[in-house]
């Protein structure tokens, strides 16, 4: 009989990130992750409603709780508006009396918030351990290596970055600083347009897309009609991302290697088992999704463009949804009464699990330390960073 040794060879590495979801420890490699500092209040506590209801009455106009699509009900109910990440920032700027903002979403949707809203307003994520897989996928020295390889290419005066709302702070100020611009799901394709112009020569031109490559090429393939030749993958975890010069200076797109782990889990073998599970389903997919998922589906859009579908469908009708299942199940339960079928797209469960880490204990923790005068997870993005991504959130909003 052998006894099993402990390999030391391992080239490859646990993902911190998927340990750290069994515990409360630290976990420096992700976008952020520390332990809870204060004393939270146990699951089971049946109170735990009632408490956070009246820590949010005792702070009345003082907080504004803003609740991303993908969270929790237990979390949700406490929302006092609730949408995708830039429209949840504008609506904190919007209400400058609202000293605190509680953001229940993830790290740097917490971040944008406090880029966008004023200095006296603070930004507060209730556990600060969610952070986003895909944000983690582009670290700022990472990004500024890549810059490196596409000036040593001699194509860097031709690239102009493109980077999903999604992304880090220090991303967007990267992007800000080389003149290019933030972009959501909703207006990518209005950012490629507005960047393929600001080149000397548009037939030139290229766009580094940060972080998300599915969004990107999904985006330059389906709406402006590029070939999937195209898009070259730049892998930061390669030497000069694992392409030659000759490809980049070939390329119109050059899209980071990063990618939605909750998104990216749906395949073609799932559209095309929906649709033998329910005839006649329209399968309507986020375009985080990969491009063949997209390429199978019948519409794709948004989190706010797949509600107001769902919203203008006729009775009857039925949906298969590609994105978050907090926010599908939510849509499930809310159309059911007008008699709409709306079914999850995969068989297997797949909440996102860093949005999941917002739930009641934590933001009954929260909002009473706010009640109590302590200040807790403040969010707060560095005046150099903040001025920069500022520059490239601004861009967005002067899109035509
Ligand atoms: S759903 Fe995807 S992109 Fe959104 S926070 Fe979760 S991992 Fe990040």
């Amino acid at each position: 009989m052998t006894t099993a040794q402990p390999r030391t060879d391992l080239d490859v590495q646990p993902t911190p990130l998927a340990l750290l979801l069994l515990g409360r420890e630290a976990d420096p490699a992700s976008e952020r992750g520390v332990d809870c500092p204060g004393d939270l209040p146990s699951p089971s506590d049946p109170d735990l409603v009632a408490r956070a209801r009246a820590a949010k009455e005792k702070l009345g106009d003082k907080v504004f709780v803003l609740g991303h699509h993908y969270q929790r009900d237990e979390v949700i109910q406490f929302a006092d508006v609730t949408g995708d990440s830039f429209k949840l920032a504008r609506d904190a700027a919007a209400r400058p009396e609202a000293e605190y903002i509680v953001f229940c979403g993830v790290h740097f949707m917490a971040e944008s918030a406090d880029i966008l809203t004023s200095d006296e307003q603070k930004v507060v994520l209730p556990d600060l351990a969610a952070g986003c897989s895909m944000a983690d996928m582009a670290t700022a020295e990472q990004v500024a290596e890549c810059w490196d390889v596409l000036s040593e290419a001699g194509v860097a005066d031709q690239v102009v970055p493109v980077a999903y709302m999604n992304s880090s702070a220090d991303i967007k100020a990267f992007t800000g600083k080389h003149g290019g611009t933030i972009c959501t799901s909703s207006n990518a394709k209005r950012a490629l347009e507005w960047a393929f112009e600001q080149g000397q020569d548009p037939a030139t031109t290229k766009i580094l897309f940060l972080p998300d490559q599915h969004l990107g090429r999904n985006t330059a393939v389906r709406d402006l009609g590029m070939s999937l030749e195209d898009c070259v993958v730049y892998n930061p975890h390669k030497p000069n991302g694992g392409l030659t010069a000759e490809q980049l200076r070939d390329a119109r797109m050059i899209l980071w290697r990063g990618h939605c782990s909750v998104h990216g889990r749906f395949s073609l073998e799932s559209v095309e088992d929906v649709r033998a599970r329910v005839p006649g389903v329209n399968v309507l997919v986020h375009p985080e999704c990969k491009h063949e998922v997209v390429a199978a589906a019948d519409l794709v859009g948004s989190t706010e463009y797949i509600i107001k579908t769902l919203e203008a469908a006729p009775r009857g009708s039925k949906w298969a949804i590609g994105t978050e299942l907090n926010l599908v199940r939510r849509l499930a339960n809310r159309f059911a009464e007008e008699d709409k079928e709306i079914v999850f797209l995969d068989r297997t469960v797949c909440f996102c699990s860093t949005m999941n880490r917002i739930d009641l204990p934590h933001l009954v923790w929260t909002l009473e330390s706010l009640a109590e005068g302590t200040l807790v997870n403040r969010i707060e993005v560095d005046k150099e960073t903040e001025d920069f991504a500022k520059l490239a959130l601004e861009r967005m909003l002067a899109l035509p």
